[in-house]
């Protein structure tokens, strides 16, 4: 069964802006999905239809099969958890557990429930130790794992964030990507991830969706959309850096570089270790 589905999904915010034409858009159960564009291409209107937020001018929503409709609203808020692009748009209450707290609390949770959905979590998301802070004392990459624990204790099937990577140091991003690898590979997590970050993108999905100006440009496995680099490019995007260099030496120095670019410094290494003639130590 999908997980999300959309069908013809259009939006026109109220003063006149058409942000979203026809999208048909599906993720399978358990998938990692990116939302890929540039500024104003239109993933946060529609990150913002997946939980109810909006409401489609026209078009349908299916959340686990069911249509997202006014009636079923509580329903689909618990199973589709929003991360905002910014924290401080999530995370209002005066300490952590009491933020985690919330989304349980508001489903109308015996206190013990709660309280053991927000000790798991503080694990889950590796919290431990900040608990009783104020959300706004913490780190921007702790903030980030506070807004994400805080949808986790409502037991969501599906995550979608909002540039997950915004405004994060190389570390803090490295930490948000393993803990969403593992919200995927452990908790069976459907991921849909909005990023304009075409580097972060072979590290965090396996499907994307190009959106530009309110559509749909391109869709597919990773290695399927980044083959077409004239359409990215046209639409302000590129190639990720790795893959751009294998173009480079492809294109312009002729090395014998197969039809499928390299997207992460894994497969970079193996082409590498490939035209060397080295065999790889592990
Ligand atoms: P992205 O998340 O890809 O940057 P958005 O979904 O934020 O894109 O924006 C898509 C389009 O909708 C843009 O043209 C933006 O200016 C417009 N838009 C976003 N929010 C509003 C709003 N509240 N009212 C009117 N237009 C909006």
């Amino acid at each position: 069964m999908k997980a999300l589905e959309t069908i013809s999904l259009s939006y026109t915010y109220p003063d006149g802006t058409k942000a979203l034409e026809n999208i048909n858009f599906a993720a399978e159960k358990g998938e990692k999905i990116a939302l890929l564009g540039p500024n104003g291409a239109g993933k946060s209107t529609l990150l913002h239809h997946f939980n109810g937020l909006l409401t489609p001018t026209s078009g349908k929503i299916y959340v686990l099969g069911r249509e997202v409709t006014k009636a079923n609203i509580d329903y689909v808020r618990q199973k589709v958890g929003l991360v905002f692009q910014n924290p401080d748009d999530q995370l209002f209450a005066p300490t952590v557990i009491q933020d985690i707290a919330f989304g349980p609390r508001n489903m109308g949770l015996p206190p013990k429930e709660i309280e053991e959905r927000v000790t798991w979590a503080l694990e889950v998301m590796e919290l431990k130790g900040v608990e009783s802070k104020h959300p706004q004392k913490l780190s921007q990459g702790q903030k980030k794992r506070v807004a994400i624990a805080g949808v986790l204790a409502m037991k969501p099937e599906i995550i979608a964030l909002d540039e997950p990577t915004a405004n994060l140091d190389p570390k803090a991003v490295n930490k948000i990507l393993e803990l969403l690898l593992k919200l995927n590979q452990e908790l069976g997590i459907t991921l849909i991830i909005a990023t304009h970050d075409v580097d972060f993108v072979p590290l965090c999905a396996d499907k994307i969706y190009v959106l530009s100006n309110g559509k749909t440009v391109l869709e597919g496995p990773l290695k399927e959309v980044f083959s077409n680099t004239e359409t990215l490019r046209s639409v302000d995007l590129r190639l990720p850096r790795i893959a751009h260099l294998f173009e480079i030496l492809k294109v312009k120095d002729k090395l014998p570089i197969g039809n499928t670019l390299p997207l992460t410094i894994g497969e970079a290494r193996k082409e590498v270790l490939g035209l060397l003639h080295v065999k790889p130590e592990n």
